[in-house]
């Protein structure tokens, strides 16, 4: 499992991320639930080694994976990070962006191994297309694709449905958490969608002011939540 404990990340006097502890294991949907500005994004860029830690620990295992003190650069932690704006490549088509992570392998394996996971996804006939002519759903699943092809041992996903319609969100949704159980990839989710969370997580960890305020399964934070902030996330509270 990837585990984190007691992250700390502060921006002048405001601490963003104030003790944070939480746990990833191998085929288990995480979801990071908390409002706007709460340090949701923080914490991810810390765990994928984009932002350093001004206290706390990432291990994997046994394996020390970032301190104050020592970091593992971002490409050799083998935590894939998929961002809210799926960020691909405009100049690359479909199946160069998923092959793009895959500088180790030779070149005629690389393509193989794209074109494998565009088929996983469930957009196996785009790999020739750019980008832009593929809709905000597909390009989400390339996003996702290029994110699983190096087979990290984890993947972050900020806000993967944020750019999608009610209706295009369920539907992602599930193919989404199918595609990552399948994959058998530790996966912490982010949203501020109490719905996405209920409806996705094994693990549920609800988010106020850097701090988290409750962790557990879904139903038994939603049935028994510890404070009226932690009932407010999940929507049961005015
Ligand atoms: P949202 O749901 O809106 O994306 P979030 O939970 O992802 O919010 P963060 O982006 O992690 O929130 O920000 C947490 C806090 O840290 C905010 O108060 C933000 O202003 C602050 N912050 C984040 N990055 C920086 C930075 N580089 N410099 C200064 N302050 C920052
Ligand atoms: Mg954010």
């Amino acid at each position: 499992p990837l585990i984190c404990e007691d992250l700390t990340r502060r921006f002048g006097r405001r601490t963003a991320v104030d003790g944070v502890s939480l746990r990833l294991e191998p085929g288990r949907i995480t979801a990071l639930l908390g409002p706007s500005g709460c340090g949701k994004s923080t914490l991810l860029r810390m765990i994928a080694g984009l932002e350093p830690l001004d206290g706390g620990v990432i291990r994997h295992g046994e394996t020390l994976i970032a301190s104050t003190r020592r970091a593992v650069p971002p490409e050799r932690r083998r935590i894939g990070l998929v961002f809210q704006d799926h960020a691909l490549f405009p100049h690359l088509s479909v199946i160069d962006n998923v092959a793009f992570g895959l500088a180790h392998l030779p070149r005629a394996a690389r393509r193989e191994q794209a074109a494998h996971w565009l088929e996983r996804v469930g957009i196996g006939d785009r790999g020739g297309d750019w980008p832009h002519q593929l809709s905000g759903g597909q390009q989400q699943r390339v996003a996702l694709a290029r994110a699983l092809a190096p087979e990290p041992r984890a993947i972050l996903l900020d806000e993967p449905f944020s750019s999608l319609d009610a209706y295009l969100r369920a539907e992602v949704r599930e193919d989404l958490a199918r595609t990552l159980k399948a994959a058998g990839v530790a996966a912490l989710i982010v949203t501020h969608d109490a719905r996405d969370a209920m409806l996705m997580a094994d693990d549920l960890i609800l988010m106020d002011q850097g701090r988290v305020l409750q962790a557990g399964s879904p139903e038994d934070c939603y049935a028994r939540p510890v404070s009226l902030s932690a009932a407010r996330l999940l929507g049961d509270v005015e």
